[in-house]
């Protein structure tokens, strides 16, 4: 159906909104609820809380950015355009 692809997309987005903010393990209960109904999600979340755990371990590189881009394109097949420039570091 595509209402349950509509709403992985705007999970999906919410996750990434998260792991571009300061607490992305703090998840709210919707975005948990759907990650125990929806293994595809569950498996992006994954993949980033990975992703994020490795860079946080990395030696301070500025790519964190663009990894993130590269994920964000390839589970929602759309391109970030918010919060381009702002990025203090
Ligand atoms: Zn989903």
């Amino acid at each position: 159906m595509s209402a349950e692809r509509d709403s992985c997309t705007a999970m999906r987005e919410r996750i990434h909104e998260l792991f571009d903010g300061d607490d992305p393990l703090t998840l709210p209960a919707d975005v948990v609820q759907h990650l125990e109904i929806c293994p595809a999600c569950a498996q992006m979340h994954a993949d980033l809380a990975r992703l994020r755990d490795l860079l946080r371990h990395a030696p301070a590189e500025p790519l964190p950015a663009r990894t993130l881009d590269a994920v964000w394109a390839a589970t929602t097949g759309t391109r970030r355009t918010r919060r381009r420039s702002s990025r203090p570091r």
